[in-house]
């Protein structure tokens, strides 16, 4: 384990130089003397060498796509073409202010009005809002369109939110927010919507139905148009969430199978550099007549001039994020898609769908693969099953031999309904020779459950950081190093 910055301190040496300090400081008119520090921070006294080796080592540690494949199921980890960075790094972005007036800032709502219109296209949904700063915010702003839309009807008994039981996680957790009650029903053994669960589970408090498509098992739903006779015949809405678009763009337009609302993960789908939380973009796209519960204010533009749009206050929800939302984000997906075109976005697509195929067929004999009878889309589910069963093989101790062989682990444990699951996601921008050399880990890792066990029980052995103990790492948690 590399040495941290403190152990690297040495009394006198540093690696900055500041003026002298020439203003009159009084700590006690500004904060009370109780809470005046006895003695000197101890702050680590390096060199400016010490320092760069030491963020660069510590750069080095963690996983990122620049350093290897990153195939976690759900959240599409492509690569991010630099060229988005560059671009949105540039002046005309970085120094613009929220508070700017329209006049000033028109190149700025150019973009943010094209953007919309963009993914409006591409989804076959009428308008578009960029507010929401990520997925699950989507879909907040989605339920409370619903519920906007049952207000304006005088459907006050709407109470129920329905979903399949292979949602993900942020699902429930919106219907919750937005006061709505969870009803979750089966997923057949095809892995899609049980339509007959479906039926005994609507009726008239039914408000709306959330679904995943293609789903988190990375099957494609195709009974979509049969659920939205379903639901909108009691009046519901159909929410997708389009987390997983990355497998249908440019081939599926969601808008025109029989969804009313769906979103959009632009940090996801359209290449924007994430995870530990952030930054993010949830965009919504939404049928023609709910166009007017979007946020305030949407971007419109009159006679050649782009402004801010309230003047349908009466009828928005209301603002869900300050400003712009994630313009920066934003930015980056308008630079990506741009760059692709629609002919590139489908190729995206396609590829996308091609190497989890290829990946799925080549570990059918060594992982039980649940719906290896049908092609896979972007994703597929393998499982630990047949390894814990013969050789008591936790799909923990596989993820973590895995980060042995230089990769991110998939996602595990998720979906719900598949015990043991691995959820895989190669994504479009590996090549083929790195597909392989993850085919070959996962075969020699199937293969040492057999022979050898221990090394996947004591795995990971290569990384900078061992097997932690991460339920003793949540409930005690501890951050400071002392020294
Ligand atoms: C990632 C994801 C979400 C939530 O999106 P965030 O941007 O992380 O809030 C919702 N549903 C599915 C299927 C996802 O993969």
């Amino acid at each position: 384990m590399a040495k941290t910055i403190f152990e690297k301190h040495s009394q006198g040496r540093k690696g900055f130089t500041l003026p002298k300090n020439d203003v009159e400081v009084s700590l006690g008119e500004c904060i009370p003397e109780k809470f005046h520090r006895e003695e000197d921070i101890k702050f680590p006294e390096v060199s400016e060498l010490d320092v760069m080796r030491h963020f660069l080592e510590l750069s080095h540690m963690n996983h990122c796509i620049e350093k290897g494949f990153y195939p976690l199921g759900s959240c599409t980890m492509k690569y991010n073409p630099k060229i988005n960075e560059t671009l949105v790094r540039n002046d005309g972005f970085m120094n613009l202010h929220p508070f700017q007036d329209e006049d000033t800032v028109q190149g700025a709502l150019d973009i943010l009005y094209e953007l919309q219109n963009d993914l409006a296209e591409i989804s076959g949904f009428a308008n578009v809002t960029l507010q929401p700063v990520a997925g699950a915010h989507g879909e907040f702003t989605g339920l409370k369109i619903i519920r906007a839309y049952h207000k304006l009807k005088g459907n006050t008994h709407k109470k129920k939110i329905i979903f399949p039981d292979s949602a993900h996680g942020t699902n429930p957790a919106t219907v919750i927010l937005t006061g709505y009650e969870v009803v979750e029903i089966k997923s057949n053994d095809k892995g899609m919507v049980d339509i007959d669960d479906l039926k005994a589970h609507v009726d008239d408090e039914t408000a709306g139905f959330m679904l995943t498509n293609p789903n988190t098992l990375g099957l494609f739903e195709s009974q979509i148009e049969e659920i939205a006779e379903i639901i909108h015949g009691v009046d519901g809405l159909m929410y997708m969430d389009g987390a997983n678009f990355n497998a249908i763009m440019g081939i599926v337009k969601p808008g025109e199978i029989g969804f009313d609302i769906m979103h959009f993960n632009l940090h996801k789908t359209f290449a924007t550099p994430h995870g530990g939380g952030g930054p993010g973009s949830g965009p919504i796209g939404v049928r023609d007549d709910l166009v007017k519960f979007l946020p305030v204010p949407m971007i419109t533009k009159k006679d050649d001039k782009f402004f801010l749009d309230h003047s349908f206050k009466e009828t928005s929800i209301g603002k869900v994020q300050s400003f712009f939302g994630n313009f920066a984000v934003n930015v980056r997906a308008f630079i990506y898609l741009k760059m692709l075109g629609a002919k590139g976005l489908k190729r995206v697509a396609e590829n996308a769908v091609i190497n989890a195929n290829y990946i799925m067929k080549k570990l059918e004999d060594y992982y039980y693969i649940p719906h290896k009878d049908t092609y896979c889309m972007h994703e597929f589910i393998a499982s630990g099953k047949w390894q814990k069963e013969k050789y008591g093989i936790k799909t923990l101790d596989i993820a973590k031999r895995i980060l042995d062989k230089g990769f991110h682990a998939p996602t595990i444990y998720f979906p719900l309904i598949v015990p043991e699951a691995m959820m895989i996601e190669p994504t479009e921008t590996e090549s083929k020779e790195t597909l392989d050399e993850f085919i070959t880990a996962m075969i020699e890792i199937a293969k040492e459950s057999e022979k050898n066990p221990d090394v996947l029980k004591n795995a990971p052995i290569n990384t900078p950081v061992k097997r932690v103990d991460d339920t003793l790492a949540v409930r005690q948690l501890n951050v400071k190093f002392e020294w």
